[in-house]
């Protein structure tokens, strides 16, 4: 696996598909740099060798070019970040690009428009992504965050540098973080998957029944899970189309010797609602009228018990309606018994997106070892695939 630490990059210039899609506010300021602080270390040791860099993003969705998308509006959050003056170019192809990328010297930056103002960005076209791999010596990808999908610049645009395509220390942390779990992590490895559905994390479900020692399962899915058992889930969120599929990855947890948690109990509440009247209640005696919102005491004893006793252990999904204060508990002293265990030894990775969320909001983001920083690029790696825009690189 090339990453830029096997590059001199004197003299070069750098080609980096950075992911600098971050939140503007209605002025179009930037409300939100982590993926511009993010994707420092690579430029900067890109620049500290004597290189230059122009840089390649997308920024939200635009339909054809729509001033309120340009990525114009973050240069001066760029430049705040790096300490560096950034250039602009206002088409990411181009006479105009061309020019000022070939005129670039050591030490400066260039950061093209918005890759998406072009279609053929996202339809991957092998033309367009020729002319964007004019602009640079070595192509660079720090992009997490897109690396799932097939797009011009993320994987099409690698083929142009068959000798001279590596990872940014972004991406090759991520890669190592995942691989840390999936692949050989220290024993007891333990997933926790929280969330809504079971069907949007089947496929996850599935791929780490080979990979773990133990699954905690939480959130809305429990109740799937549950009620496939003959238990009385109340008003809980249920996928009835899915019960015969929990029973059978029950089954094969079974024979793959992966014990399965479950919550025990819940705090059950009256209405959809942080307002609702609550109750703890055992989690296969919900009454008819109430649904539950988080995972009870003498469930978050037992995870505790697990997460401390595990060496390696993945976190995807909330164990219960977070965004309200009164059910989100449960996802707060599970974050608080992931950093413990963290302290202790052991190797945390937290990813997909609204774990990522919970673990920002609460303050655990610097007590776990890793967060990544792709939500459907994470969802897909753990899912078994591999990520077009990191294949690209390896090929
Ligand atoms: P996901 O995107 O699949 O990770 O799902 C995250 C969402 O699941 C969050 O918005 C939570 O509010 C929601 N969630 C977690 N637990 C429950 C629950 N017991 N009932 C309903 N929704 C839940």
């Amino acid at each position: 696996m090339k990453t830029i630490n096997d590059f001199n990059f004197q003299d070069k210039k750098a080609l980096i598909r950075v992911d600098f899609n971050v939140p503007l506010n209605d002025s179009l300021e930037v409300t939100d740099a982590t993926r511009i602080v993010s994707a420092k270390p690579t430029i900067i040791k890109i620049l500290e060798d004597g290189g230059s860099c122009v840089l390649m993003s997308h920024l939200g969705r635009p339909k054809g070019v729509q001033e309120e998308f340009s990525l114009k509006h973050i240069v001066d959050k760029i430049e705040d970040v790096l300490g560096v003056e950034v250039k602009f170019a206002k088409n990411c192809i181009g006479e105009e690009a061309e020019e000022k990328a070939s005129t670039l010297q050591p030490g400066e930056i260039l950061l093209l428009e918005n890759l998406r103002f072009h279609e053929e960005e996202t339809k991957g076209d092998v033309d367009f992504a020729e002319k964007l791999s004019k602009l640079g010596d070595i192509y660079v990808n720090d992009a997490f965050g897109t690396a799932h999908r097939a797009h011009a610049s993320t994987t099409i645009v690698a083929q142009f540098f068959p000798e001279a395509k590596c990872f940014g220390h972004l991406l090759a942390k991520e890669i190592e973080s995942i691989k840390k779990v999936l692949e050989g992590g220290e024993k007891p490895v333990l997933a926790v998957l929280g969330g809504a559905k079971v069907s949007s994390k089947i496929t996850v479900i599935e791929n780490i029944l080979d990979k773990v020692d133990h699954l905690i399962i939480g959130g809305g899915m429990t109740f799937t899970f549950i009620k496939a058992q003959g238990g009385n889930i109340g008003d809980s969120i249920c996928e009835d189309d899915k019960t015969a599929l929990a029973l059978d990855i029950m089954k094969q947890a079974e024979a793959k010797n992966v014990k399965i948690h479950l919550p025990v109990d819940v705090v059950a509440a009256d209405a959809f609602s942080n307002d609702a009247n609550t109750q703890i209640c055992d989690v296969r005696q919900i009454p008819d009228g109430w649904q539950g919102l988080d995972a009870g005491p003498k469930s978050l004893e037992i995870f505790d018990d697990v997460v401390n006793q595990s060496k390696t252990i993945l976190w995807n999904g909330p164990l219960g309606v977070f965004e309200m204060e009164n059910f989100a508990k449960g996802t707060i002293a599970l974050g608080e018994s992931i950093a413990q265990s963290t302290k202790n030894g052991a190797f945390s990775l937290v990813g997909g997106g609204d774990s990522v969320a919970a673990v920002k909001q609460f303050g655990f983001e610097d007590k776990v070892s890793y967060v990544s920083t792709g939500g459907g690029a994470m969802l897909e790696s753990l899912e078994g695939k591999t990520l077009p825009g990191i294949a690209a690189i390896l090929d």
